[in-house]
């Protein structure tokens, strides 16, 4: 028997998946309990679900050939302390930030309980929308936390590891939490106050490949089938690894094309031209010396970054600074 949410629905007009849905609203029995909980079960649930195969691929030294900074492999005490602060911003910001994103968005006229899902050509537009939308909003808003105070005081955390892996993804000062995580869930709000046509089930979709985006952008390697090398506007691990290591352009997250347009990858630019042109000119050298010579061009790039970065919160390099 259905409960009175679903009176009038024939379960059998139903796909597997829509009837595990009404099943959970039933189980339940509060619609803002239900998408309270299962939005953030899914938003663990793929967190450290995506993070698994990273921390196995990070034990297995086979892999190192594609490590992007091969001679900084995250320890396990180092991922543990990851984790555990991850954790506690996923409770103490995430959490309760889900909690108001459901009435603020049920009262934008999003539907959560409801069956059918929309069509696969109804949320293929949407999700393409949230991605470009959550891509320029993270583009601005990376730029201003790299300013002085900001930076100092917020996304200095983040820049904790100039070598990231997967887990660090959301390593992050709650402000920043809230100021980035904006532009994931300001889309799908945005576009449920334009059109008041919007599902959830969309939303879940489009949280999870964001999650997968930015979890394999800190993943610190750079396979030959990474997507990057099949959509060249892709940014990749490639790409934001690079902002790590030198503290300095590559401020979007899925494209590359507002870095291109507004000038703010020229460093990683000249970086990526050294490093072919070094290749090519010791391409008989051994690997060890091809290596060493990469490893060098890494250091300076990285001993640059420190001193924008101190230059950044106004203070004297790492190297001399006493805290
Ligand atoms: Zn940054
Ligand atoms: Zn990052």
């Amino acid at each position: 028997m259905y409960d009175q949410l679903y009176a009038g629905i024939d379960a059998a007009s139903l796909s597997w998946l829509e009837q595990q849905w009404i099943a959970w609203y039933i189980a339940i029995g509060d619609p803002v309990i239900a998408t309270g909980l299962m939005t953030f079960l899914l938003h663990e649930m793929v967190y450290f679900g995506r993070c698994i195969p990273w921390i196995i691929i990070d034990a297995i030294p086979y892999f190192r050939k594609w490590k992007l900074q091969p001679s900084k492999i995250p320890t396990p005490a180092e991922q543990w302390e990851c984790t555990k602060l991850v954790l506690f911003s996923h409770f103490t910001v995430e959490l309760p930030v889900i909690w108001l994103f459901h009435p603020i968005a049920e009262s934008l006229g999003m539907s959560t309980y409801q069956v059918p899902f929309p069509s696969v050509r109804t949320m293929v537009p949407q999700i393409a929308f949230f991605f470009f939308f959550e891509d320029l909003f993270h583009y601005i808003a990376h730029q201003m936390l790299h300013i002085g105070v900001l930076y100092k005081h917020i996304h200095k955390i983040h820049h904790k590891y100039s070598a990231p892996f997967g887990l660090a993804a959301e390593y992050a000062h709650p402000a920043e939490v809230m100021i980035l995580g904006t532009g994931t869930i300001g889309g799908p709000l945005l576009y449920c106050y334009l059109t008041r046509n919007f599902h959830i089930f969309a939303m879940y979709i489009w949280m999870t490949l964001r999650l997968f985006q930015a979890i394999d952008a800190h993943s610190g390697y750079d396979f030959p089938w990474s997507l990057q090398h099949i959509l060249p506007f892709w940014s990749g691990a490639e790409h934001h690894d690079f902002h790590h290591m030198a503290f300095t352009n590559n401020f979007s997250t899925s494209f590359r094309w507002w870095d291109r347009i507004c000038g703010t990858d020229t460093k990683y630019l000249q970086y990526r031209a050294r490093v072919n042109a070094a290749k090519k000119a010791m391409k008989n050298a051994t690997k060890e010396q091809q290596e060493a010579i990469e490893r060098k061009l890494m250091a300076e790039v990285e001993a640059e970054g420190l001193r924008a970065e101190a230059e950044a919160e106004g203070s004297a390099p790492k190297v001399v600074k006493v805290e």
